[in-house]
């Protein structure tokens, strides 16, 4: 089955936990066991799995992939956004899950966060999931 999640950024730049929100729309499949694959439809968005536990991780993430990508430079692309298409390619896209007795199968710290890099703004995350 295939379904849609919306995501609302109010910075520029963010990391969005969306875990709860995926594992909601896997308990709703009925699927327990198969994979959730993710996929974000946009240039300047992005998904990664990383600590959700402690919420300086992904602050530390995101101020060092402006630091690394900064917004200002010598870019070419004139919509004036070539950091947020850089940053997005450098995160990736896509995330595959596995699904275990209908839970997604993440570490114990981990959680799935959309990235938010041409904000703020309202986007779409695809959720595509497969099993029995
Ligand atoms: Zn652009």
């Amino acid at each position: 089955m295939r379904t849609y999640i919306t995501v609302k950024s109010k910075e520029r730049t963010a990391c969005i936990d969306i875990t709860e929100t995926v594992q909601d729309v896997v308990r709703d499949s009925g699927i327990t066991n198969g994979v959730c694959h993710l996929f974000v439809a946009h240039t300047t968005a992005a998904l990664t799995i990383n600590e959700g536990a402690d919420p300086s991780v992904m602050r530390d993430m995101l101020v060092y992939l402006n630091k690394l990508v900064p917004f200002d430079g010598d870019y070419h692309h004139s919509e004036g956004n070539s950091a947020a298409h850089i940053k997005s390619t450098l995160v990736g896209v896509s995330e595959n899950i596995f699904i275990e007795q209908g839970k997604l199968l993440l570490g114990t710290w981990q959680a799935v966060f959309f990235c938010e890099f041409d904000g703020p703004r309202t986007r779409k995350v695809t959720v595509t999931i497969s099993g029995t």
